[in-house]
């Protein structure tokens, strides 16, 4: 909902809330409260108009990440905490949004940050723009979630031909001094100017190729000197006034946050495009200035594995840049404890302070500049999804979290990890290649080289591994569209890992013997050589790569993923059931830990090739004597499979829904195989070709379909009543404890119920008293139309009516008038343009089709109590929906079997909130929380 803002009569705070039209309430109100819980003493002059633009580190805290960004607020904390932070200042997002809001191109009028430079000089007893000591600083972007290297950053900012000959005067040091000044001559026409890399690293490349050298580290002085000079000609216009410079920055990384890859990590990870980001502008810290420097990623525990043991990388004589690019194959931390051990106990300290202060591992971001350490980052580390479960479980057994807590903290849509394979460690296979294991699990594909090369395959069906010699933020579709990514540069914390460990993706990096070469679309690896589709299979989890297929199998059993289902168990009031419409199926689906199947559509079982011939021939029926024949066919089969999933439920609920799509489905449309058809059935083919035209329609998806079929065959519908009644009595008799239902699709009123209801109940006991059991065998309906739901008290107050399970798939085509065949051409078109901020299929559309749900159920148990609600569309598995139906009182949801794990967690966590809160209550009302030792 948007709230409009007047210049009239609003309050000082509401004044402080960014314009409307770009912003949500609930974001206005979060950042309100935000901005007013600091005191601050900052000069007028920073925040005009009554908006305060722009903060010190001492002035946030890690509470304001809706207004300083992620970074920002992180970086005010540890500054709060007395770690060494290099002083900086911070823009708000609010200040991007105003940006964007005025639309002149150029900074609001209203910012000025001449203050918090100054205090940034009086911190470092630099000054900014002053050749004999200057200040440079960093320049970055921070939104309050965190989109690892989709926005931009200049580095080196403040620097001229005149600073640098000072910085050489005052450090003795030319070398350092060229290779920043190439450094930020580099990134400001990249990010600032938006000039083509390419020519700017030729330059590098070549000197290289006539020194006959490879690394950045053999470059000496006098090679930076010329590179200078070379970037200099390919961009003369790069401003001289450190100031200008800085403004250019400011207004490229405002600018980055609608670039098209940070747009569409949004639109991947449900960030609103409201949000806008900070920048932060800090003193830079020197990690290459010499041997005594460097700069380095920690985790406070294992990112990929979740092992409580800290872990990192770090670059001697390098800047921050390089790591995170995977220029160089940076060394594990243990080589920093041998070479630097004060740094190394200092930032062991810190990590250890910092996890305990969050109460969650941390990555932090590291630079050493002549023997001291500064700390430019620190998060809630993303991590993998075996690392996410093991590090909740282990910080319970520490003391750490409640299993509440715990609970909370894993990503339920990243659990699939655990029903996806891992290799087989029995199976044959040729090792080809070894790298790093920066995302864990296991993936086979064809090769491809480029990520559009990716999409498309997989929009083909196909599955693919991305090999790159390194990915970018470019890369994330194809990363997304892969089944892994192998790339040959890069470390433990390159983008690749990072991305692929966010996304839940296997990835295998720094396979240093891969030759890549993505032109000719060639990888080869010590004497093999793999041309684009060859088939490999990579390991995430120990770096390995191998040729062909190998055999996989299922993580599900891992210890620690079933004490997390277990919390989610006890903490959940959700039921999870199951769609299945076999015997295989449901015993899968119980062995994930399904109480039932919520939907068994019946329809499935007559496509297998055996049994549509029959189904086809009772369409075809030319009278209802020939009908009732193959009728009394298809009631076998259907027996049969619904018995044998009744004997795989045993004791737990089947729904069997009706009969559900357009008859024109199962039969066949082409000549030759209206031909065929009509040859089996021993029939004129005109009999065939007349019966498939009166059955095409328009639009079959509101056609004769659902119990619309039941009112218009009566006797298909008394078949399958009899087939689950029959099927019901065969495991009755049997000793065992069956339960089915009998659910009745696409109804939009309760006059159809009326008709077709006491059918059904006809059918069933005349089974039943044949068979001589009792069963008792509810009956019930799916709400996926409009009126439904509009009528859902009428619905429920049909005789025998005694559950309604919500179908979202059609409800959410029916509300939004979008075709789920088709919609999807122009859904994604939509998430660009921010029409959509999701994909109403997928997640439940809370405010449009949610309205609607929560009326019908209102309604529905207004008129009685006693009914049981469900879900079974495909939101029934999707984390953010599974939470809605949690609140809407829901009783229970029903989803793909594999997806069965994903909503038992996400319904623990549905409860798990409510019970968080409890939890918090009660540790703040003890006052000396105890944590087990490390
Ligand atoms: C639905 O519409 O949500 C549903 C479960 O039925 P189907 O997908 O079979 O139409
Ligand atoms: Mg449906």
């Amino acid at each position: 909902m948007l709230r409009s803002v007047s210049s009239d009569g609003t309050s000082g705070s509401e004044r402080n809330a960014p314009p409307a039209s770009r912003t949500r309430g609930a974001r206005a109100m979060q950042m309100k409260s935000q901005a007013t819980q600091v005191k601050t003493d900052a000069p007028a002059s920073s925040s005009e108009g009554g908006r305060k633009r722009v903060y010190l580190l001492s002035e946030g805290n890690k509470d304001m990440k809706m207004l300083l960004g992620g970074k920002g607020a992180n970086l005010c904390e540890m500054t709060k905490l007395n770690l060494p932070v290099p002083p900086a200042f911070i823009i708000t997002t609010e200040t991007c949004l105003e940006y964007f809001e005025e639309g002149t191109g150029d900074l609001p009028a209203a910012l000025d940050y001449e203050f918090a430079l100054k205090a940034i000089e009086e911190d470092t007893g630099k000054k900014f723009g002053d050749p004999l000591n200057p200040l440079l600083v960093s320049v970055r972007s921070g939104a309050p979630a965190s989109m690892p290297g989709m926005m931009d950053t200049v580095l080196n900012l403040g620097l001229n031909d005149d600073i640098v000959e000072g910085i050489i005067k005052t450090t003795g040091n030319e070398r350092f001094a060229y290779d920043t000044y190439r450094r930020f001559l580099n990134m400001y026409s990249d990010v600032v100017m938006d000039l083509d890399k390419e020519p700017f690293e030729e330059v590098i490349t070549s000197i290289k190729k006539r020194k006959g050298i490879k690394l950045d580290l053999e470059m000496e002085a006098a090679d930076w000197k010329e590179v200078v000079e070379e970037f200099k000609k390919l961009n003369p216009n790069v401003p001289s006034d450190p100031r200008e410079q800085l403004r250019g920055a400011i207004l490229a990384v405002f600018r980055s946050w609608n670039n098209d890859r940070a747009i569409r990590y949004r639109s991947y990870n449900n960030i609103p495009d409201e949000w806008g980001t900070a920048v932060n502008v800090q003193a830079m810290a020197y990690g290459n200035m010499n041997d005594g420097c460097g700069t380095g990623v920690a985790f406070s525990r294992n990112p990929s594995t979740g092992e409580n043991k800290f872990f990192g990388e770090f670059l001697p004589n390098a800047a921050g840049e390089d790591v995170v690019a995977g220029i160089r194959t940076p060394q594990p931390l243990e080589e920093m404890a041998a070479k630097w051990p004060g740094v190394y106990e200092e930032l062991y300290k810190y990590q250890e302070q910092l996890e305990k202060y969050y109460c969650d591992m941390q990555d932090i971001e590291f630079t050493v500049e002549n023997g001291r350490l500064y700390m430019l980052q620190c998060r809630n580390g993303k991590r993998t999804a075996k690392a996410a479960v093991k590090i909740a479980v282990d910080m319970v057994k520490e003391g750490a979290l409640t299993e509440a807590e715990a609970l909370l903290r894993i990503p339920a849509n990243q659990m699939d990890f655990f029903l996806h394979p891992t290799l087989d460690p029995k199976a044959q296979k040729t090792r080809i290649g070894e790298g790093l294991p920066a995302s864990p699990g296991a993936a086979t594909g064809k090769i491809v080289f480029t990520p559009d090369d990716a999409e498309v395959m997989a929009n083909m069906g196909e599955e693919v591994i991305l090999v790159r010699k390194e990915t970018t933020p470019e890369d994330i579709h194809g990363m997304k569209s892969a089944e892994g990514v192998l790339t040959a540069l890069g470390g433990m914390t390159s983008h690749a890992a990072v991305v692929a460990r966010g996304m839940g993706k296997c990835c295998v990096s720094g396979c240093t013997a891969a030759e890549v070469d993505a032109k000719g679309k060639v990888l080869k690896l010590g004497d093999v050589e793999l041309k684009e589709h060859d088939v490999i299979t990579i390991d995430g989890s120990t770096g390995e790569v191998y040729l062909g297929t190998v055999e996989r199998r299922s993580a599900a059993e891992d210890e620690d993923f079933q004490t997390v289902l277990g919390w989610a168990d006890q903490m959940r009031k959700l039921k999870v059931l199951t769609n299945a419409d076999t015997p295989d199926q449901a015993a899968q689906a119980r062995k994930l830990g399904a109480q039932g199947i919520g939907l068994c559509r019946s329809e499935h079982m007559f496509f297998e090739p055996e049994r549509i011939s029959s189904m086809r021939a009772m369409i075809v029926a030319e009278e209802k004597g020939e009908r009732l024949q193959h009728l009394d066919t298809l009631s076998l089969f259907q027996r049969e499979d619904i018995s044998g999933i009744l004997k795989e439920m045993d004791g737990l609920p089947v729904t069997v829904r009706l009969l559900d799509p357009p008859l024109h489905e199962f039969l066949p449309h082409s000549p030759d195989e209206m031909q065929s058809l009509a040859d089996t059935l021993g029939k004129p083919f005109s009999v065939v070709k007349d019966r498939v035209k009166q059955l095409q329609e328009v639009n079959p998806m509101l056609g004769f379909r659902g119990c619309r079929l039941s009112v218009v065959y009566p006797e298909i519908t008394e078949m399958q009543a009899r087939a689950v009644a029959r099927a019901a009595a065969a495991n009755k008799k049997a000793g065992l404890d069956p339960k089915p239902e009998i659910m009745v699709p696409v109804v939009s009123s309760a006059k159809e119920l009326r008709l077709i209801v006491p059918r059904i109940e006809a059918a069933v006991k005349e089974e039943l008293d044949k068979a001589g059991v009792d069963v008792k065998i509810p009956i019930g309906t799916m709400l996926e139309l409009p009126r439904a739901c509009e009528t859902a008290d009428q619905i429920v107050g049909t005789d025998a009516v005694e559950f309604i399970s919500f179908g979202t798939n059609d409800l959410t085509q029916t509300v939004w008038g979008f075709s789920r065949d088709d919609a999807i051409r122009f859904i994604g078109r939509y998430q660009e343009q921010g029409l959509l901020d999701f994909d109403p299929f997928a997640r439940i559309d809370e405010e449009g089709v949610g309205g609607l749900i929560n009326m019908a159920v209102d309604k529905a148990r207004t008129k009685q109590p006693e009914t049981k609600v469900g879900i079974c569309g495909e939101h029934g598995g999707e984390p953010n929906s599974v939470q809605f139906f949690h609140s809407s009182n829901f009783d229970y949801v029903s989803c793909s079997p594999f997806r069965v794990p994903i909503a038992r967690i996400s319904a623990g966590q549905a409860a798990a909130v409510e019970v968080s809160a409890q939890d918090k209550l009660y540790r703040e009302s003890i006052t000396n929380v105890k944590r087990a030792p490390k």
